[in-house]
């Protein structure tokens, strides 16, 4: 079939199996570009590795660091005329990569939040690896089965007050008001059930109770604390609740993991267009205002030059660098540069419709959304018949 962008709203519901192995490869190719990771790991298990950070974590490891990953991931394959979702593509793209050169990759496609997936992923660890020497946590989902059957879900909302801010509309360029209602004290409790650290607590203490930690083995998960203008929405609402109690879980994992000579990371990541991010209220103008802002400051970075970056000078370096005072790892320091974001605050006062494409890269943010899809890549042909169907080894 042909395949075209199909957006609604702020979503894109096709994607291009053809876009989204360029995608893999740009990536494969800046990680093989910066040459191999001193001292990395070469067990790895990612879980949420098939978008933003998660990705570009199991790209860094097996390309960067020679290792093995077990992907773990929930997305949709192609049936009838609906294409896969960009995930699944990649995924799917990074498995022939990996193959290609003789990495294992095994990817196990269902819901993380299960008992049952955990011990499969643990039983192919076992059998396959013996052990991990590193596990990263970077999944972002909208809602989580408990085990008694029920349902949490995560919601993107103020606290306290209602919040009024602006969005940039995705087909029409138009800057729209958007008004949220104060969260409820339920909604907020659901969404720290859903994003905060309890899940990946669940992992880390499965695999240490199984011996599947190898000695001295390091967890991460990432964090965003993003700029005073998008506090309103992100870190002083409910997603930042789930985001503080990361914290108490890293705090806790640290102990968990001593067991192992082993330790917990949070890392603050850069703001960055993925899936997850582009349904934040408003999160598409304060986006575009800061790619404006840090390429002008040739200090822009996507997920992979992130995570590259944080492999190879902070989690597997040994010189302490870039932590804070509360023992997070600080990538986010070209962002939340004072300068920066004085920058970024004066346009954000003074952006408007008509001076839209001056004071913002909305065309950059735009163009990264359509990629996030495998979609405005110049080395494909989008007239070309391509087959949706892409299979990929699970389990
Ligand atoms: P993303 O949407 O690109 O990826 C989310 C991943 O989670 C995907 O692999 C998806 O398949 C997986 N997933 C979702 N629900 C699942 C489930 N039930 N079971 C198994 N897998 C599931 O998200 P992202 O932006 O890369 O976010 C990853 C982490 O990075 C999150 O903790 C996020 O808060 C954090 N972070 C993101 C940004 C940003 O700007 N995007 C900045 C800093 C930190």
């Amino acid at each position: 079939m042909i395949i075209k962008p199909r957006i609604r709203g702020f979503l894109c519901t096709s994607a291009h199996p053809e876009g989204c192995r360029a995608d893999v490869a740009e990536q494969i190719a800046h990680v093989r570009g910066q040459g191999p990771i001193a001292d990395g790991p070469k067990r790895v298990l990612i879980v949420g590795a098939s978008g933003g950070y998660g990705l570009a974590s199991r790209i860094t490891a097996a390309f960067g660091c020679n290792a093995s990953t077990v992907g773990v991931f929930f997305e949709r394959p192609a049936s009838g005329n609906r294409t896969a979702s960009p995930g699944w593509y990649k995924s799917a793209a990074f498995a022939e990569a990996a193959s290609e050169a003789g990495l294992y990759a095994r990817s196990v496609n269902g819901d993380a939040f299960s008992a049952e997936l955990k011990e499969q992923v643990a039983d192919i660890i076992a059998a396959d690896l013996g052990q991990v020497d590193l596990v990263v946590y970077s999944l972002a989902a909208p809602q989580r089965q408990l085990a008694d059957g029920t349902i949490a879900r995560s919601t993107l909302k103020p606290i306290g007050a209602p919040f009024a801010g602006s969005t940039i509309d995705l087909n029409t360029s138009e800057i729209k008001e958007i008004e949220l209602e104060p969260a409820t004290p339920e909604e907020v409790a659901d969404t720290v059930t859903v994003m905060g650290g309890e899940d990946w607590q669940d992992w880390i203490r499965l695999l240490v109770d199984r011996g599947l930690l190898a000695e001295g083995c390091t967890t991460v998960n990432y964090t965003y604390l993003g700029s005073e203008v998008t506090w309103p929405i992100y870190f002083d609402g409910t997603i930042g609740q789930a985001k503080k109690d990361l914290e108490r879980a890293t705090a806790e994992l640290r102990e968990t993991m001593a067991r192992v000579g082993g330790t917990a990371h949070l890392a603050v990541m850069k703001g960055l267009l993925t899936q997850a991010s582009s349904a934040i209220p408003g999160m598409s103008l304060y986006l575009s205002l800061l790619f404006k802002v840090m390429k002008e400051e040739g200090t822009d970075e996507g997920c992979i030059e992130q995570v590259r970056r944080l492999f190879a000078t902070r989690l597997f370096s040994t010189t302490g660098d870039g932590v804070d005072e509360e023992g997070r790892i600080r990538m986010d320091e070209f962002e939340l540069a004072e300068a920066t974001q004085a920058r970024v605050k004066s346009r954000w006062d003074q952006v408007t419709e008509a001076n839209l494409d001056e004071l913002t890269d909305f065309a950059g943010y735009k163009d990264a959304f359509l990629k996030m899809h495998g979609f405005n890549f110049d080395s494909v042909d989008y007239e070309q018949e391509v087959d949706a169907y892409r299979p990929m080894e699970l389990g």
